[in-house]
């Protein structure tokens, strides 16, 4: 026991092993998700990743990012618990945490002071190593004043592992009843938490992640902002928009990211759904100004 406590005493005062085992967790993300490997596949295990692939990178683009993030559209408490709560079951902190750090982001986009900039430091550390670091864990509540005031969100941000537990549960719930009352489906509880929560996670992990790394070093250039933001069409198709990601820097308060109809933004268009039937309202686009801006602007760095 002592050499055990040793061990662990000795991790906990050396500033590479604290940072190590900081990771763990996304690093252990990605090895249980080669358990499906073992639990072999169904078409109920893939539509059950695509769908929680779907739900969940919506909530974190219309939700942690636009609303939470920069207040672009309004809606009631109740489906604001919604998007929170949905959101933190992609297993990337709470929305308080995420808000925080973005704000940080588009205050020093590409400056010394970028925790995640590509530009700064690397893309390995833009891409994943900043969400490995235990010094970027905290939040920075002054940031957040306007979220802070709900009780409900600093709930779900400090235990921010039930939304997690609940979708891996209601995964295995979901395919255990499937094994029982349609066993010719071939799925069962394990398949559906290793398809629909590990597999599906990993992916919505990198996807997102890309909009830190690969839209800060590749893409084009329509406006010429104080940083290296790009927009990447490959991007916005597997972020549900948030590819446009110059645009965005540009005018970081529309809920629209992409400006043209040809420039697909599938969480402005389901935000438009929602605001159809009543969900959210109040959605901010760009203004007039910036379309005219970019019609005149002579970008002075067109990358490919
Ligand atoms: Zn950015
Ligand atoms: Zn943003």
């Amino acid at each position: 026991m002592a050499s055990i406590r040793n061990i662990f005493r000795h991790a906990l005062q050396d500033e590479d092993n604290r940072l190590l085992m900081a990771s763990s967790p996304i690093f252990i993300m990605h090895i249980l998700a080669l358990g499906a490997l073992f639990t072999g596949f169904s078409w109920a295990a893939v539509l059950a990743l695509l769908i929680t692939y779907v739900v969940r990178v919506f909530a974190l683009t219309a939700g942690f990012h636009r609303y939470f993030s920069h207040r672009s559209f309004k809606t009631s408490r109740t489906f604001q618990f919604i998007m929170a709560w949905v959101g933190t079951s992609a297993a990337q902190l709470g929305p308080m945490w995420w808000a925080a750090n973005h704000r940080h982001h588009h205050q020093h986009s590409d400056k010394e002071e970028d925790i995640h900039s590509p530009v700064v430091k690397d893309a390995f550390w833009a891409h994943i190593g900043w969400v490995m670091c235990r010094a970027y864990g905290t939040i920075q509540h002054h940031r957040i004043k306007d979220l802070n005031k709900y009780p409900e969100l600093r709930f779900i941000d400090r235990f921010h592992i039930l939304p997690v537990l609940s979708l891996i549960g209601l995964l295995y719930v979901v395919g255990a009843g499937l094994n029982i009352y349609f066993p010719s489906l071939g799925t069962s509880g394990m398949q559906m938490v290793m398809w629909g929560f590990f597999l599906s996670t990993i992916l919505v992990y990198h996807v997102t992640f890309c909009v830190n790394s690969v839209t800060h070093i590749v893409g084009s250039k329509r406006f010429n902002n104080d940083d290296e933001s790009r927009n990447s069409w490959w991007v916005a198709l597997l972020t549900f928009g948030e590819g446009w990601h110059n645009n965005h820097h540009r005018w970081p308060l529309s809920a629209r990211q992409g400006m043209y109809w040809w420039e697909f933004d599938l969480s402005y268009l389901l935000l438009c759904g929602l605001e159809k039937v009543g969900l959210v309202w109040d959605i901010k686009v760009y203004p007039k100004s910036i379309y005219e801006e970019a019609a005149n602007i002579t970008v002075d760095d067109k990358a490919v």
